[in-house]
């Protein structure tokens, strides 16, 4: 490791030359307590930034207590959101070609997770940057690049890194573990859910999650389904817990259903302080669930929920390029409950309505022999009672679902009151309206997933690329991921698409695990040696967030050239 004065004499030795001679400072520098590495030169003013990393000890820094796993995660959280905070302040000034001078950390919105841009190590704290090397076109401006490597960079350590007060960071972290606490404490106490009062649910926009200003209802628990939860930073919180079962969220249009809905979903993050869901908790287990036609569907057995198709078709192994809404719906949820799922959340807004019921008048006219579709309503009762999966159902037209329900909140100007009761007197004045199951409940026919079917290549050379939270590129194809609601983040499309790529390349595809074991495999290599272990690139993996088991599946369900045998 050489001294950082050395790294300031070679860039300003480099000034006026070639990009290329920028790869001569690759290496690690020391400042201090500060180590700097330059890990990765990109290859030009307009390739990705380069690649480098702020170190510095633990021991060294004054920073709020993190032995937990909880507590570490949530404060590397902090210190990346830090460091973005403090980039606009460091006066570094954008000048030069292409990407000359920018840095850039990759801190997250308004969820919380696992991510890659700061590390916490043994004694070791690591800030993950990318930094575009300035250039004059393709002529290095050495005494720039002098200034934020050897100025602005550590500048920007120091002022990330050595808190002078720890009450913000404290607070962070504070939240997250309490978040944490409380979702530990849904399952014992059978919950699927909880709300804490007070908490804000709309949000600015259709595309921003910030919290709703102005005229916003906070959150109010109703008597019957308030429970209090403990945390060990706030003490005890009052909210709703919403019960295992089938759980109804009624009301009339525009009173805050999908607000709700859309909270829970979300709920399996932690959230920042602020956001207004900090205290909003839904088992890590739950799963979004919509109808998405024109996805492909491969090899999914559906026959639980569509069995015999006109002319003989048989569903038990299932294949289509351009599934339709309730068939979609349909393997949508097998193919989440194949993983894991232990909670499905739907919104009758994006269901399909001949999946999830059928009328009278209906079921008397067609025969259930000549119906192809079971729908959602009959078997909703089984999956709980069956397999243990609950679900929570926005209905705003189907009052059918009374019948199955256990808990029936009703939002009423954005206060969720409980009328479970009234809606099960109704039910019982009308004739039954629920098919009983046709047959026991099986659990999803596990697929193998074909290793030659995945294929990340493009010519010569692996061609990965995640765009937003909505698109992996993956070799030829496209992975459309617009109607997978609970990836967030686009470092998570990111890291979806890289850990495609890397358990086919570790042999975790191997041809004989099935989806379910693929990721039980790929989840125990993170476990065991960190997110970045997936990483195909030189330099740190730095902008990677960590996606479930759910979305990854859901990405690889979504890949139109897969095949798969059961
Ligand atoms: P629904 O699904 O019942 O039709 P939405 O959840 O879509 O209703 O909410 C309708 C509108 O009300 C949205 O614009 C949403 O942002 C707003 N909203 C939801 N909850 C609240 C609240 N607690 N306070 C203020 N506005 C809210
Ligand atoms: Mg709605």
């Amino acid at each position: 490791m050489s001294d950082i004065h050395r790294l300031r004499a070679l860039l300003e030795r480099l000034d006026g030359k070639g990009y290329k001679a920028y790869q001569d400072i690759r290496g690690v520098y020391r400042a201090g307590q500060i180590e700097l590495a330059i890990d990765h030169v990109q290859g030009d003013p307009f390739a990705s930034p380069s690649r480098v990393r702020l170190m510095a000890p633990v021991s060294a820094l004054n920073l709020p207590e993190h032995a937990s796993e909880v507590r570490r995660m949530a404060l590397e959280n902090y210190l990346a959101r830090r460091a973005r905070a403090i980039i606009p302040g460091l006066g570094v000034r954008r000048t030069g070609t292409g990407k000359s001078n920018q840095i850039f950390v990759d801190a997250g919105e308004q969820e919380v997770m696992p991510r890659s841009a700061c590390r916490i190590f043994g004694d070791r704290v690591e800030l993950r940057l990318s930094v575009g090397l300035p250039a004059a076109g393709r002529t290095i401006l050495g005494r720039s690049a002098a200034e934020l490597l050897t100025e602005a960079l550590p500048r920007l350590a120091r002022a990330t890194l050595w808190l002078s007060d720890l009450s913000e960071a404290e607070h962070f972290v504070d939240v997250v573990e309490d978040a944490h606490a409380l979702r530990e404490q849904l399952r014992p106490n059978g919950l699927v859910a909880f709300v804490g009062d007070d908490s804000i649910l709309p949000r600015e926009s259709g595309v921003s999650q910030r919290p709703l200003k102005g005229r916003v209802v906070p959150f109010r628990s109703p008597r019957e389904l308030r429970v209090e939860l403990d945390t060990p930073n706030s003490g005890k919180v009052v909210g709703m817990g919403i019960p295992e079962g089938v759980t109804l969220i009624v009301g009339g249009g525009f009173h805050g259903k999908s607000t709700l809905l859309s909270a829970l979903a979300r709920g399996v993050y932690d959230h920042v302080p602020g956001d207004g869901r900090e205290r909003v908790v839904t088992r890590a287990d739950a799963v979004k669930i919509r109808a998405e036609d024109g996805r492909r569907i491969v090899g999914v057995n559906l026959s639980p929920f569509i069995h015999d198709l006109p002319l003989g078709r048989s569903t038990r192994c299932f294949t289509t390029d351009d599934a339709s809404g309730s068939t979609s719906q349909a393997a949508n949820i097998l193919e989440a409950v194949e993983v894991g799922a232990g909670l499905l959340l739907m919104d009758e807004d994006t269901c399909a309505t001949n999946f999830m019921v059928r009328d009278r008048a209906m079921r008397e006219l067609v025969p259930q022999e000549a119906e192809p579709i079971v729908p959602l309503i009959d078997r909703i009762r089984q999956l709980y009672e069956e397999a243990g999966i609950s679900s929570i159902l926005v209905v705003g037209g189907a009052g059918d679902y009374f019948e199955v329900a256990d808990t029936v909140i009703w939002m009423h100007e954005y206060r969720p009151e409980v009328v479970t009761s009234r809606a099960k007197e109704i039910a019982s004045r009308y004739e039954q309206h629920v098919g009983s199951p046709p047959d026991a409940w099986r659990p999803p026919t596990p697929r193998v997933p074909v290793p030659a079917s995945i294929d990340p290549t493009r010519g010569d050379r692996t061609k990965v690329k995640a765009r937003g939270t909505e698109e992996v590129g993956f070799g030829y194809e496209s992975i459309d991921l617009r109607q997978v609601e609970q990836i967030v983040d686009p470092s998570q499309t990111r890291f979806i698409g890289d850990a495609l790529v890397y358990a086919l390349r570790a042999g975790i595809i191997d041809g004989k695990r099935t989806i379910s074991e693929v990721l039980d495999q790929l989840e125990a290599h993170i476990r065991e040696l960190s997110i970045d272990v997936i990483s195909p690139h030189s330099g740190h993996p730095g902008d990677y967030a960590l996606a479930r088991r759910y979305e990854i599946a859901a990405a690889l369900n979504r890949l139109r050239t897969l095949e798969v045998r059961q």
